[in-house]
């Protein structure tokens, strides 16, 4: 007799650990099922999120910006400090703690819940059943009433320029240099490159970011990306358009890049090189043959809009399924169908999934793009505030970028809302709740924020839209 339980998740991330973790909340006998192990070998819960993703980059996006910030901000605001050192083996193993501490907080979320964690791979096979592989090759079969797959996604390679021990590597490797490499190469001018890059460049290294597309952050709205751009060249990222990377080879102890752009073959020389062109969902040896399941053109899982497979009674949720490959969204999708499995009718609102860039200033949306809504035809109005007007930024010497607010011209109802500038992140959050509630631009100008705060400039953006923003120069008299 296989091991029966409600429900099976398979995929220990943000997506998969959430989903757990409320089934089991609901009463429902769970068992999740991950396969990754950390850097002593021994299992790990958390998935690429908490192990090589979200929060590793954030603990060195966090260390080097305090660097550079001591380095070359302090002085500006009268504070004097000695040399100042970067120690990268201890920024690193600092990282790792927080990394391990929030790995281990998930067992205990699980041991406490109830949630049965098996440590190994799964793969779904026919009729809701999913075989199990233990670590040590022990395999079983597992009856579930429901399946959640949660397999997430993994580093897309590139035959051009294949990972090398040292040399070039992933973003997981990128996470883990021990020495600042005076030269460094990163492919991809997406999300991750543009966040590894700028760890790298704060603490010292030279950094050319190479990027196929003419176009620097396609999916941004395209004042952001403009300005985004100028701010991350002025700081030292060499972002270059235009490049389609063709060639990598380890020479002489440094990597050899070729490249094309419009002026024909090109080369530079770095000491390492980041492979950072995207990812892909994490579907081998995840579905057996007559499981029932089937993949969309793109290679992801397909599911509809509550997740569900071809198959009833087995779902997929976040990077292995269509969507943005963010943690937030995975775990949305998680409660959702642990919900939905428990009877309830939760939605995610896709409309309203926010999106960071964790680069200094930091870049993040909700909503459409202004470029959206003019392709749509619709009549919209826009507010936008720039920090340097803030008196929170200035008083902060943090004062560049601008929020800006789209808001349909009939209905008033909010679009779009985009941040580049200090603590976006948490700006957007703002932004994601109104519309949410389907605030009118008006109903957030009508909303009182403390002074002095950065989200003032939201509440001047939302004000701009009907030109009433108090601090800017408005001569229409309405
Ligand atoms: P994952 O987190 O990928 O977890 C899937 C888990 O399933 C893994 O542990 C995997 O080993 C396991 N698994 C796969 N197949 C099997 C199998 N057959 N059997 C058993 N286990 C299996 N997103 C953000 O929202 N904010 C950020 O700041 C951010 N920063 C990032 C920075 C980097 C460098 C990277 C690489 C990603 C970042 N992301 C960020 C993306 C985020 O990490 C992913 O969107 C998120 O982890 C997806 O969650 P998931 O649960 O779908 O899958
Ligand atoms: P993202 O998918 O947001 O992580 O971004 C990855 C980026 O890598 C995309 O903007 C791609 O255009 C870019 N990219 C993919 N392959 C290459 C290549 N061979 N050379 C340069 N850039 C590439």
């Amino acid at each position: 007799m296989s091991e029966q339980y409600d429900v099976v998740v398979i995929g220990a991330g943000p997506g998969g650990y959430a989903a757990a973790i409320r089934c089991a909340q609901l009463g429902l006998s769970t068992a999740c099922i991950d396969k990754s192990t950390g850097k002593d070998g021994k299992p790990v819960l958390g998935g690429t999120c908490l192990n090589w993703g979200c929060i590793p980059s954030k603990a060195l996006l966090d260390a080097s910006h305090k660097y550079h910030d001591a380095k070359h901000g302090f002085a500006a605001v009268g504070v004097k400090v000695g040399s100042v050192e970067i120690d990268v083996p201890a920024m690193i193993a600092r990282k790792d703690e927080v990394v391990t501490g929030l790995t281990g907080g998930i067992a205990g979320l699980f041991k406490g819940n109830g949630v049965t964690h098996l440590a190994g791979s799964g793969k779904l096979l026919k009729d809701r059943k999913v075989e199990f592989t233990s670590h040590d090759g022990a395999v079983s079969v597992l009856a579930a009433k429901n399946v959640i797959i949660a397999a997430g996604s993994v580093p897309v390679r590139i035959p051009p320029a294949p990972l090398t021990d040292g040399y070039i590597v992933d973003s997981t490797g990128a996470l883990d240099f021990q020495a600042v490499p005076p030269r460094l190469g990163v492919i991809g001018a997406g999300v991750i490159g543009l966040e590894l890059g700028s760890v790298w460049n704060r603490l010292g290294s030279e950094v050319i970011v190479l990027e196929a597309l003419a176009e620097f952050l396609p999916m941004a709205d395209e004042r952001v990306s403009r300005d985004a751009k100028n701010i991350l060249k002025k700081q030292g990222l060499d972002i270059r358009l235009g490049c389609l990377v063709t060639g990598a080879k380890v020479e002489n102890g440094a990597v050899s890049v070729s490249f094309k752009n419009a002026d024909g073959e090109q080369t530079v020389t770095v000491d390492k090189l980041i492979v950072a062109v995207g990812r892909r969902p994490a579907t081998e040896n995840l579905l057996g043959g007559d499981c029932g399941v089937n993949l969309d053109e793109r290679g992801f899982l397909f599911v509809n809009d509550v997740c569900e497979t071809d198959v009833p009674g087995v779902y997929a949720i976040g990077d292995v399924v269509r969507g943005p490959m963010l943690a937030h969204k995975a775990t949305e999708e998680g409660v959702m169908v642990a919900e939905r499995i428990a009877g309830h009718k939760p939605m995610v609102n896709y409309e309203c999934v926010p999106s960071v860039i964790y680069t200094h200033p930091e870049i993040a949306w909700v909503g459409k793009t202004e470029q959206d809504v003019k392709a749509s035809g619709d009549a919209y109005n826009v507010g936008t505030f720039p920090f340097a007007a803030s008196g929170r930024a200035l008083a902060a010497n943090d004062a560049e970028g601008f929020v800006k607010v789209i808001a349909d011209a009939e209905t008033d109802r909010i679009l779009g809302v985009h941040v580049l500038g200090p603590q976006a992140s948490e700006i957007v959050a703002q932004a994601v709740i109104s519309m949410e509630f389907d605030a009118s631009a008006e109903d957030l100008g009508l909303t009182m924020f403390a002074h002095p705060t950065l989200s003032e400039a939201l509440h001047e953006a939302a004000l701009g839209v009907a030109g009433h923003a108090i601090h800017m120069i408005n001569r229409k008299k309405k």
